[in-house]
């Protein structure tokens, strides 16, 4: 079989996906080990993001800086979570202490996925500063 074949395949299995993602996590976490952060993503699959408690899956999970390189956060293990993509979006370069309490704020008002929704949109239409 063809090598670039052999990749295909191999790249389309659980394991080979795996690989990839923390493959793309470590371009945003350059200091982290690919072993450390596939054993992260395996142990968030099927528990809900921190966020909007969507259940987290290879797909959608995504990588975040808990405090934003912005705020000072480095790429160390402690300011690494996993979170949806959705959230991560719609989070940009907030803190997370700060991004949970809007949340809240917005919870109140029952404005929690509106608000989620509108910040996603602003990250697609402002880009990814963080
Ligand atoms: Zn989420």
């Amino acid at each position: 079989m063809a090598r670039r074949e052999r990749d295909r395949r191999y790249a389309s299995t659980a394991r080979g996906k795996l690989v990839r993602k923390a493959n793309h996590f470590k371009e945003r976490f350059p200091g982290l080990e690919p072993e450390w952060l596939r054993e992260r993503i395996t142990e968030c699959i099927g528990i809900p993001c921190k966020y909007c408690h969507v259940e987290l899956n290879l797909e959608n999970c995504s990588a975040d800086h808990k405090v934003s390189v912005k705020h000072g956060g480095g790429n160390e293990q402690n300011n690494f979570q996993l979170i949806c993509k959705k959230c991560n979006r719609g989070k940009g370069d907030f803190d997370d202490r700060f991004f949970v309490l809007l949340l809240d704020l917005a919870e109140r008002y029952k404005e929690r996925e509106n608000l989620l929704k509108r910040l996603a949109m602003a990250t697609m239409v402002f880009g990814r500063r963080f």
